[in-house]
């Protein structure tokens, strides 16, 4: 049996990159959650069939604790353990022999966008050419779109992605490409996270398809100088057709020189140098990783760079799934987020890609959770979400089910019955 973990709630590890680690990713998200102070209450959740912790030290990864129970104080974990060991406490909550897991961590989306490309999706579908629209029809509809509608959809989509258990995520800019127009998604992003990722280099803006040089040196001067303080993240689209190499590690250097932290959109349509930047740049994330030679699984095995992938753009474009198994056979921390977008995956569900990653790249299901909880934690670095233990944000859900593992075995299955955020039962 488990013997009950402490009261004391220890500091987050210190992450000299995690300059935000504590702050409080979501902090207004008041559609979803209004913004209560945090109480300091105690609540027992108990009567739980399986508890996911991803507490190593308890003998697997995922940190698995049967008849488990689990106390909330405030917005913190005070305790995990055997529900016979449990602390009293002011509130109790009889979790009726279900799972309890932390909340996801969807470490990349792009939410701040308007506009729709269903005709291109059904096309696609119908196997019949279209034209390449792709990214440039959403920068038109995102730039014409008044405040008040960007908003609207950065809210929708949220309560969406809350409703399916996700507590914390990251979201990005893009889809502006000029300087006002981007840091107006920062902006909108920022009043709902603090993972929020510059993308000013998602492709070349329209207006410089003659000159993608100028426009490289906007996304390094003017417009950094008025995004960067909405942001914490810089990322770039490395890939043919969006930004070489060269391009990539000027802009995620000048990013870094004005205390952006980097992370990649890296080797998705076709092999290339940004999986090798991002380790060479100690990105926290190089994200798809769809096509890797050996050399660059070697190198991310041997970095901090976390592996995030994103099987709703491959389920959405009909391409080649990334090879989950080959990169965690190899050492590398492996994350799952959705990449939510209007054009490649427009998926707000973590356990879609939970399913997908179990039937057809690879994953266990075990690893799947892991990748989808602290695997995303670890691609923002942090430590203080995607895990169960004390000191932890209460940021955890019930799911309608004995075990993890449904998240995979019943896919399309709404089971994610309760989720709590900072403590606070939004759901
Ligand atoms: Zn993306």
């Amino acid at each position: 049996m488990t013997p009950g973990r402490s009261f004391e709630r220890p500091a987050p590890e210190p992450d000299p990159t995690a300059d935000q680690a504590t702050k409080d990713a979501m902090s207004n998200a008041t559609t979803v959650s209004p913004a209560h102070s945090a109480s300091t209450a105690s609540t027992l959740i108990t009567n739980i069939a399986a508890l996911v912790t991803n507490d190593p030290s308890l003998g697997s990864p995922l940190g698995l604790v049967q008849d488990a129970a689990v106390v909330i104080e405030g917005d913190r974990i005070a305790w995990t353990g055997d529900q016979s060991k449990a602390p009293a406490t002011d509130n109790r909550v009889d979790a009726g022999g279900r799972a309890v897991l932390p909340g996801f961590v969807d470490s990349h989306s792009h939410l701040v966008f308007a506009g729709d490309r269903t005709q291109e999706f059904n096309a696609r579908m119908s196997g019949r050419p279209y034209s390449a629209g792709g990214i440039r029809t959403t920068v038109a509809a995102t730039r014409a779109a008044t405040d008040e509608e960007l908003e609207a959809n950065v809210t929708r989509y949220l309560a969406e992605a809350l409703r399916q258990g996700t507590t914390t995520f990251e979201t990005k800019s893009g889809y502006g490409l000029t300087v006002e127009d981007e840091a107006r998604a920062l902006r909108v992003a920022a009043a709902h996270t603090d993972e929020v990722t510059y993308l000013g280099a998602h492709i070349v803006a329209p207006e410089f398809a003659e000159d993608p040089a100028a426009y490289v040196a906007l996304v390094t001067g003017e417009m950094l100088d008025a995004c960067a303080p909405h942001a914490r993240w810089i990322d770039v689209f490395c890939e043919q057709g969006a930004f070489d190499g060269d391009q990539a590690r000027a802009i995620l250097t000048a990013g870094r020189e004005r205390g952006l932290h980097p992370r990649i959109h890296a080797n998705q349509l076709s092999y290339g140098p940004g999986v090798r930047l991002a380790v060479e740049l100690d990105a926290a994330s190089a994200d798809h990783c769809t096509h890797l030679t050996d050399e660059d699984v070697d190198a991310l095995a041997n970095s901090r760079t976390v592996a995030t992938l994103l099987p709703g753009a491959e389920f959405s474009t009909r391409a080649e799934w990334p090879d989950a198994r080959r990169l965690l056979d190899a050492g590398v921390t492996v994350a799952l987020s959705t990449d939510c977008n209007p054009g490649s995956s427009f998926t707000s569900s973590v356990p879609f890609c939970i399913a997908l990653a179990v039937r057809d790249m690879g994953m266990t299901p075990d690893e799947a959770v892991w990748s989808a909880t602290a695997g995303g934690a670890a691609a923002l670095r942090r430590t203080d979400i995607g895990r169960l233990t004390p000191g932890a944000y209460a940021d955890l859900m019930l799911l309608d089910a004995p075990s993890h593992v449904h998240l995979a075995y019943r896919p399309g299955v709404p089971l994610v019955t309760g989720v709590w955020r900072r403590g606070e039962r939004v759901l």
